[in-house]
């Protein structure tokens, strides 16, 4: 089974097929959000009191340990880690924004790309970059 874990704490952010991450939303509603574990599968849920516009900024945060998942290189991307069948730990970039699709799966001898804006990135070592 994979494991997506909190890049700070280590805690565990998936159940039964999807990542649970707390959140914040532009107009500062905050709650709790499901993500498909399935990297490329932009199936999310979240309470349908909670607005979140197409397009707008979305903060992502640990539901343990409460800090920002914020990628340091991109704001508007967030960081959080898989560790895989085979134990390989990987970095799983996503965009923090709504409806914007675009995943990086990053290890230490490939990077993959899932979701049909992630074709956006003319760089694609970008994320390399200091
Ligand atoms: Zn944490």
């Amino acid at each position: 089974m994979n494991q997506y874990n909190c890049p700070y704490c280590s805690s565990y952010l998936n159940a039964k097929g999807y990542i649970v991450l707390s959140f914040k939303s532009d107009n500062d509603t905050c709650g709790i959000i499901l993500m498909s574990e399935e990297l490329g599968d932009y199936t999310i849920y979240f309470n349908p009191e909670v607005s979140i516009k197409k397009g707008e900024k979305t903060h992502f945060y640990c539901p343990c340990c409460s800090k920002s998942l914020e990628f340091e290189h991109d704001k508007n991307m967030v960081r959080i880690f898989k560790i895989d069948e085979k134990g390989e730990v990987h970095t799983v970039i996503f965009s923090a924004i709504y409806g914007d699709q675009k995943t990086f799966l990053l290890s230490e001898e490939r990077q993959l790309s899932f979701g049909e804006h992630a074709m956006k990135f003319l760089d694609p070592k970008w994320y390399l970059k200091q």
